[in-house]
């Protein structure tokens, strides 16, 4: 029997009804509005529609969305001077500085010059540490939508055995961080594997849950998988063309054969690509409880 296909697009949606109420309550009951700054340097086409897409859902959603525009030669001295701003806004709850910046400006002096209380990206080195003893505020966006995919699909995490493919800063550390955690939502056995990995067969074979972060289309097939097992494919790979001339994704998993194993998983596009802007939403939200002393680091809620 296919495996049951995790909807991204749908669960995103459920978390964006639940925060818009939140973001209402805020407004009314102590009069803040959530507010997300995005600063990009330069034109990367990417970068411009990724930037687009987040102030958009923030509008969307009633919160304020902030945009700082800067041109590619922008020094770096020039940028930090910028975040020191930003970092003093009562109306910014959120800053986001979109990567890759370009390649005079130190994307670790940067992204550490933020205030680790607006880091909504939660890639600062505290709130990595933070997510490492279990005191996450802001856990990086796309394992929070991941994690949240997981818990909203019905699948058991408390136990499970995981296997992570992929050991990056941005996915496939945090998430295997996350899911370790001495806490309802964690309590997972989990195994990271990386291309030094001896035998990755042997042990995705055995995963209850199968997170696949590697950069490469098909790294994972059908037979690689546990029967029955729950399939995340992160990845986003452009091969390629539709007919109606859209660039073709796909994701690390060969969805076909995949399917045919797995219990749950979930496509490309329309798993976990939704989710992460929608987690990005959430951490602002969460800043803005943080910024009003409603919120503490400990109480994931
Ligand atoms: P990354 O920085 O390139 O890291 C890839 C990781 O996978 C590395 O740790 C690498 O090992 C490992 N790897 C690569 N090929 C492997 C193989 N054949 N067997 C075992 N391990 C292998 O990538 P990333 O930033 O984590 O992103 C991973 C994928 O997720 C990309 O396709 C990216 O586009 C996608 N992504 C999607 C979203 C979203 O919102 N949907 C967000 C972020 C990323 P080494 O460390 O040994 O090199």
């Amino acid at each position: 029997m296919a495996a049951e296909i995790i909807n991204g697009n749908e669960i995103a949606e459920e978390i964006r009804r639940n925060l818009r109420e939140e973001i209402d309550q805020l407004k009314t009951h102590y009069g803040i509005v959530p507010g997300l700054c995005t600063v990009l340097v330069g034109d990367n086409p990417a970068s411009v529609s990724y930037v687009t897409a987040k102030n958009r859902a923030c509008e969307e959603l009633g919160m304020r969305s902030f945009h700082r525009h800067l041109p590619a030669e922008t020094s770096e001295e020039h940028l930090l001077g910028l975040i020191a701003e930003l970092n003093q806004s009562g109306e910014v709850h959120g800053i986001l500085v979109q990567l890759p910046l370009p390649p005079h400006i130190s994307e670790k002096r940067v992204l550490e010059a933020i205030d680790p209380n607006k880091d909504v990206d939660g890639f600062h080195p505290v709130n990595m540490g933070r997510l490492l003893i279990g005191e996450e505020i802001f856990p990086p966006c796309t394992p929070a939508g991941i994690r949240e995919l997981l818990l909203r699909s019905g699948t058991r995490i408390d136990g499970a055995d995981v296997v992570v493919v992929g050991r990056s800063n941005i996915v496939g550390k945090p998430i295997a961080l996350m899911l370790v955690q001495k806490r309802s939502d964690g309590n997972a056995t989990v195994t990271i594997c990386h291309t030094k990995t001896r035998d990755l067969a042997a042990h995705t074979q055995r995963a209850d849950i199968l997170i696949v972060a590697a950069g490469h289309p098909r790294a994972v097939t059908g037979s690689m998988i546990k029967p029955g097992a729950t399939v995340v494919d992160v990845g986003v790979n452009r091969v390629g063309t539709t007919e109606s001339g859209k660039a073709k994704l796909v994701g690390d998993v060969d969805f076909e054969s995949a399917r045919q194993i797995a219990g749950k998983i979930t496509p490309v596009p329309g798993g976990v690509g939704p989710m992460t802007i929608t987690m990005l939403l959430a951490n602002t939200v969460k800043a803005a409880k943080l910024s009003l002393g409603l919120w503490t680091p400990g109480c994931n809620k």
